[in-house]
């Protein structure tokens, strides 16, 4: 089949917009009306953002316009190949947008209107022709524009004709400017900056969330796009909020309510002002739920409401009271245990004995009854010994050498599991009745414990 209009690519044009316009040019409404009786049934989305679809159409389409399909993916491969436009590291991958996005005085004063490749560049918010504003939407009926044959001429929800449609002048903003000139002269740096701005448009995408997803790309639903960016460099202004559909995870849209609220367990843990994995302790002890829970650390979610609750669950104090001690988890008091911050930290919010200092937004360090906080850490001790207990934790909690444990293990006091799986590791029990009977275990626990001030 061969095309009535066989129009060529013009220099700098997108290859969706190619597309539209050779579909316009030929009667179709859209692409799927060009491409569908040819056998490809792809939105014209697709072709504007990924580089197989763009290759595969051409080789379809360059016999319908009579030419080398070689010339015509070389003429678009630019817009895909660059290391700049895709980075896997980034927070958005691909600054390429997939929505159409025009200048009005382009489409009303060009003898042959064309939809160029940089205006599908996030960065790119202004004509550079005409110092206007990119459209995404209608500035009429602010539907959002779509690949469609009338988008050099009119709205295709409302009607508007672009002729009858003052457009906003503005110069070229600063963004624009600093991306165009490093694009020309420095790659390197334009990588940096790139990374910059892409964390700074999530941010402003999504301002009230506590944390953010990298993305592929900008959802291909989002309009605005100008608005987006301009308030990435100006956060302080009355914020807007984009939906959150493409731009966080879909296990969060589940729990829209509370998407705001939604940290990670490293930001969770940041708010509590313990580390991560004394959150586990907190998890573990029921003392704090996840909302969403996975054995993948990284993909756990919390509600930062509930680090507030748990920290002004523990009494404030201006000092530490007679017969407490301050704890963090650092103190060595936790090592002569091997017990963790957090498991100290659930057992003494429990318990209710426990202070942090008033002028302390954290729990990163607390006051625990001295009484109190013994028992705990026992208890720990006798929890830990449940099981098979590997061998470097077992020189750990006892502090001896490894010839003693040997000693230990060869005259029957300390005892190894029995199969061969467990023959590296000590029965628990045996080592719970070696440290609650032996007298020089027991007595340097009282040393240490007498060092710290207690008992
Ligand atoms: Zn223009
Ligand atoms: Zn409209």
């Amino acid at each position: 089949m061969k095309l009535s209009v066989r129009d060529r690519p013009l220099p700098g044009e997108s290859f969706a917009g190619y597309l539209i316009r050779l579909a316009d040019y030929n009667g179709r409404r859209t692409v799927n009306e060009l491409l569908g009786p040819i056998g490809l049934d792809e939105k014209a989305s697709l072709f504007a953002s990924h580089q197989q679809a763009m290759e595969h159409a051409c080789q379809l389409i360059a016999p319908m316009i009579n030419y080398p399909v070689e010339s015509l993916v070389n003429h678009f491969q630019e817009q895909f190949i660059n290391s700049w436009v895709f980075n896997e590291t980034r927070k958005i991958r691909s600054i390429t947008l997939s929505q159409p996005r025009i200048c009005i005085q382009c489409c009303v004063q060009a003898e042959e209107p064309f939809i160029h490749n940089h205006w599908a560049l996030l960065p790119v918010t202004h004509c550079t022709q005409h110092s206007s504003v990119l459209i995404d939407s209608c500035p009429g009926c602010n539907t959002q524009l779509e690949w469609t044959f009338d988008i050099f001429r009119t709205c295709n929800a409302c009607g508007l004709d672009w002729h009858d449609h003052t457009t906003e002048i503005s110069n070229i903003p600063f963004w624009q400017q600093e991306f165009e000139t490093l694009l020309q002269i420095n790659k390197n740096e334009l990588l940096d900056w790139l990374d910059s701005f892409c964390e700074k448009v999530i941010k402003s995408a999504r301002p009230l969330d506590q944390y953010h997803d990298a993305i592929y790309s900008i959802p291909a639903q989002t309009t605005n796009i100008l608005a987006l960016v301009k308030q990435a460099y100006d956060p302080d202004q009355k914020q807007m909020e984009w939906p959150p559909e493409g731009f966080v995870k879909a296990r969060r849209l589940k729990l829209q309510d509370t998407i705001n609220q939604h940290i990670r367990q490293d930001g969770f843990a940041l708010a509590l002002g313990i580390k991560p994995v004394d959150v586990t302790s907190l998890v573990q002890s029921n003392l704090i739920t996840p909302i969403y829970n996975s054995p993948v650390v990284r993909d756990m979610l919390f509600n930062i409401r509930d680090a507030d609750r748990l920290i002004k669950n523990v009494k404030v104090i201006d000092s530490c009271p007679e017969g407490y001690i301050e704890v963090s988890a650092e103190s060595g008091l936790l090592g002569l245990y091997d017990a963790k911050y957090g498991q100290l930290l659930s057992k003494a919010v429990v318990d209710g004995s426990v202070y942090r200092f008033v002028y302390s937004n954290n729990l990163n360090c607390i006051y625990v009854e001295k009484k109190r906080l013994v028992s705990h850490l026992e208890s720990l001790l006798e929890e830990s010994c449940a099981g098979l207990i590997p061998i470097q934790r077992a020189l750990r909690i006892l502090r001896i050498s490894r010839d003693e444990l040997t000693a230990l293990i060869k005259n029957g006091t300390l005892r190894l599991g029995r199969h061969s799986s467990t023959a590296n590791r000590i029965i628990g029990s045996s080592l719970w009745a070696f440290i609650n009977t032996s007298h020089s275990s027991l007595t340097r626990r009282q040393n240490r414990l007498k060092s710290f001030g207690i008992r």
